[in-house]
């Protein structure tokens, strides 16, 4: 009998079993797939703290951080890059920028200016710089790799084990029926990522969740170039909650509607990150609907890549691989823990943040089931 069975062996279901492992718990983690496949594999792999919104997103992002930063030399997980240079190169962008400084999340941040940037990132186009935010706070890990070195950390020193290949069919502890057999565990929590019908459909569908497709891509710089951060723009001062719900970001979103239309409807806006080989993670766009369709079209990557080349100086760049993910939205809300009886939890995050805040959400639902 094991105390705890987790459904979903992506960031989130890792995250719950590592705060049920470290305080001792027997834990076992169900997942279909032969290996992670979902959203915790295709994202960035950029933990951001800054521009998270404002209140528990923002906190749970900190302590997902720190979780990250702990477990990452003994799993080794190598953190890739540490930090964010926000660019704004419109005077509306700057406004915000000085905005969000002067809130509690702009501690520890600061602006900076165009020849400041390019000293963290050299290729940064200076025009692209009116002012820029710098944050310390964030860290840049590699997903396709550190999510499987987060479930050998698990199995290796702290015993959890792993059914995979293992489809979860109904979840009334002691009893977790799978096509594998029936595992026995006192308490049960369900991370299912944005699969909303296997498990617990009517209650899922409550919170009204739907699916947001996003295309990523990876560029290979023709020369090499070092980003020693992410990188954002002024899109994403419209778009990410820290920023984009301040009053002083309206102007700017307005702006952004009227000048950069295919860019706002597509829901675009620049996330870079670089990867050990020093190929770029670029991204990204968000359509939203219950099926998201499968396909990828080159019109969305354009809009990206457009402002790719606004920001940044990087000639010849080549476009080496291209990816779609899907995640789970909802309108009101970006997580949820559902509790279908005392020793059942469901958690999704419903936004995408995940990689960002799970191991704060891990940590709160042990510690209200555990006390
Ligand atoms: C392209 C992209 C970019 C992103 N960028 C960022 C970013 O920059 N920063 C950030 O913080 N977040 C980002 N996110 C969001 C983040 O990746 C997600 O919030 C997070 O990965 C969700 O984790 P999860 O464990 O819920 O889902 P998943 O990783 O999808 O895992 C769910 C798992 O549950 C399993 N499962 C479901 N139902 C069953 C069942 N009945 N039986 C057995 N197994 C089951 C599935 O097989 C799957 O492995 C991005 C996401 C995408 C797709």
């Amino acid at each position: 009998m094991f105390d705890l069975a987790i459904v979903g062996a992506g960031i989130v279901g890792l995250a719950h079993a590592l705060a049920a492992a470290r305080r001792g718990k027997k834990v076992v983690v169900i997942d279909r797939d032969a290996q992670a496949n979902g959203a915790s594999i295709r994202n960035f792999g950029f933990v951001t703290v800054t521009g998270q919104g404002a209140g528990d997103c923002w906190q749970m992002a900190r302590r997902a951080r720190d979780v990250w930063a702990e477990i990452a030399p003994e799993a080794g997980i190598e953190i890739l890059q540490r930090g964010l240079v926000m660019t704004g190169r419109l005077p509306e962008s700057e406004a915000v920028i000085d905005a969000f400084l002067a809130t509690e999340m702009g501690e520890g941040c600061t602006r900076i200016t165009a020849a400041e940037a390019a000293e963290k990132v050299p290729c940064i186009r200076s025009d692209a710089v009116r002012a820029a935010l710098y944050s310390p706070h964030d860290l840049r890990v590699e997903s396709r790799t550190a999510i499987p070195k987060v479930a050998a950390l698990l199995a290796g020193k702290y015993g959890v084990e792993f059914r995979r290949q293992t489809q979860t069919l109904n979840v009334a502890p002691p009893q977790i029926e799978t096509t594998r057999g029936t595992i026995k565990a006192e308490v049960a929590i369900v991370c299912p990522g944005d699969d909303f019908t296997s498990l617990f459909p009517e209650r899922i569908a409550a919170y009204n969740v739907t699916r947001c497709k996003l295309h990523m891509l990876r560029v290979r710089p023709a020369s090499p170039v070092r980003f020693e951060t992410a990188v954002m723009s002024d899109l994403g001062l419209g778009r990410y909650l820290g920023y984009a719900e301040l009053p002083e970001a309206a102007p700017l979103k307005a702006r952004l509607d009227a000048e950069m239309r295919a860019a706002r409807e597509n829901g675009v806006h620049l996330i870079v990150t670089q990867s050990a080989d020093g190929t770029l993670i670029v991204g990204d766009s968000h359509h939203y609907a219950t099926t998201p369709d499968p396909f990828a079209p080159t019109e969305v990557d354009d809009i990206m890549l457009e402002e790719f080349d606004r920001v940044l100086a990087l000639p010849g760049r080549t476009i080496v691989e291209r990816w779609i993910g899907t995640y789970a939205s909802a309108p009101d809300r970006w997580r949820f823990t559902d509790k279908p009886a005392d020793n059942i939890r469901i958690v999704i995050v419903t936004s995408g943040c995940g990689a960002s805040t799970s191991f704060g959400i891990g940590e709160e639902t042990i510690a209200e089931l555990y006390g």
